[in-house]
């Protein structure tokens, strides 16, 4: 048992937040760190276990955030510890373009075995890089190769990256790409669903998305579609029913490559391996990073083999993509998912997190909505007569919960929505903690 492991799973503050050493780092980075590079809580961590943090001055906090959703598995988990260590004893990098190994295969075989293309009579291929905005370029420039077409489609709401290119194909303008212009071209932002503010129904918010595609971009210029299923910065927003699948039939009727970006969604994360499993559809390409390698970066872009297969070779790749110490802590979050479960536990924390929620909302009015699947919940915090979005409440509720011990996570396009990306190692005495902290948060604010 490594000492990581004695982390006891509660919180526990012992210092002002940020500690004392926590400001004196602060201090120390702030010379030589650009502000570009922005910490949300300036609190600097020590170690970390399953879903608690320990910072330098020794305070414990339980981590609803999880690294943006990446130590989905577990901080520091045995198994994945264990891989990786085992890998570096070996060797730590060759370049899989010059040298291949084997994790990198046996992780685009998981990846086959449970996309939901599976049933397919050709498994899809996958490669690997290194963050999820390389993911979805790479989504673009094969896209582009099988189709011959320029143009791509995203949705309002969307998220996918800090790259110019994925900057230029996020929603929101600040702080991504206000500033570094010029945006890349032939990028079109349809509107998107988001049942509770449009109040439409899967199919009336799809023929929106497309009507307006039809008409902006036209459909014979446009290489993919790419959408998150269940979009993540911009509020965990669940679409309706039937809207996934209506997109999907028009790409395929279209010949647009229909992308699902995962990159937060995916890999146990929602209560599936892939959160497309919610809507019933099969992706010509899924992306992934995230969750996938239990906190070492990695990326997968995974897709139906006659369209990854029009780059030529040595189209896709990079020097550290596809890590071999990061392919087998990968391998090693998919032996998780087979043997322990951890689909099982997603789905748990959404049964019994999500019934706290729901009860929270009817105590507190300014919870309009509780939304989400597996281990990705979230409120939206508003006006309940008006739906004006109140980013400010979620700052302050977000403030109280971390001098309490619970690391919170905003999202939304006015940061109106709280989201909790926990571990699926949360436990239940930790999911009735977070729900106290936040009813006294919430009661405190008037809520
Ligand atoms: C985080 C995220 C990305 C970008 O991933 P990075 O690893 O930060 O480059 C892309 N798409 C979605 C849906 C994301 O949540």
């Amino acid at each position: 048992m490594s000492a990581d492991s004695e982390i006891t799973q509660e919180a526990c503050i012992v210092t002002e937040i940020p500690g004392p050493k926590s400001l004196e780092l602060h201090a120390r980075r702030q010379a030589v760190v650009p502000r570009g590079a922005h910490s949300v809580l300036p609190v600097y961590i020590d170690r970390a276990h399953g879903s608690i943090l320990v910072d330098v001055d020794g305070n414990q906090f339980v981590d609803m955030c999880a690294g943006i959703g990446v130590t989905t598995v577990g901080h520091t988990d045995e198994a994945v510890v264990a891989a990786a260590r085992e890998q570096l004893g070996r060797f730590t990098h060759t370049a899989f373009g010059m040298n291949p190994y084997e994790p990198y295969v046996q992780l685009a075989e998981h990846l086959a075995k449970h996309a939901p293309g599976s049933t397919l009579e050709k498994p899809y291929k996958s490669f690997f890089m290194n963050s999820g905005a390389e993911a979805v370029e790479n989504a673009v420039k094969i896209s582009r190769r099988h189709t011959g077409r320029p143009g791509v489609a995203v949705l309002e709401q969307a998220y996918h990256g800090r790259t110019v290119l994925t900057s230029s194909m996020n929603y929101k303008a600040a702080p991504y790409a206000q500033g570094y212009g010029p945006r890349v071209g032939d990028i079109y932002k349809a509107p998107n669903s988001y049942p509770l503010r449009d109040g439409l129904s899967g199919e009336a918010a799809a023929a929106r998305t497309i009507a307006y595609l039809e008409k902006v971009a036209g459909a014979e210029d446009l290489a993919c579609l790419i959408v998150e299923p269940i979009q993540g910065e911009g509020g965990f927003i669940v679409p309706a029913d039937g809207y996934l699948s209506a997109l999907l039939n028009w790409c395929r009727e279209n010949g647009i490559v229909f992308v699902a970006d995962e990159v937060q969604a995916g890999i146990a994360r929602s209560g599936k391996v892939f959160a497309s499993e919610h809507f019933g559809i099969e992706p010509d390409i899924l992306l992934t990073a995230k969750t996938i390698a239990g906190g070492l970066p990695l990326s997968g872009v995974t897709g139906r083999p006659e369209i990854m297969d029009s780059p030529v070779p040595g189209g896709l790749a990079g020097t550290f993509a596809g890590n071999p110490v990061s392919c087998a802590a990968a391998v090693a979050v998919f032996e998780r998912i087979e043997n322990d479960g951890l689909v099982e536990r997603a789905q748990h924390i959404e049964r019994v997190f999500g019934a706290a929620l729901r009860e929270l909302a009817t105590k507190h009015p300014r919870i309009v909505e509780v939304r989400g699947r597996g281990a990705m919940l979230a409120i939206e915090l508003a006006d309940p007569d008006t739906l004006d979005p109140d980013g400010d409440l979620v700052k302050r509720v977000i403030d109280r919960a971390t001098q309490q011990g619970v690391l919170l996570l905003s999202a939304g396009a006015y940061g109106h929505v709280i989201r909790f990306l926990p571990s699926l190692q949360l436990t239940d005495d930790l999911i009735a903690t977070v729900v106290s902290v936040l009813d006294d948060a919430l009661t405190a604010e008037g809520a």
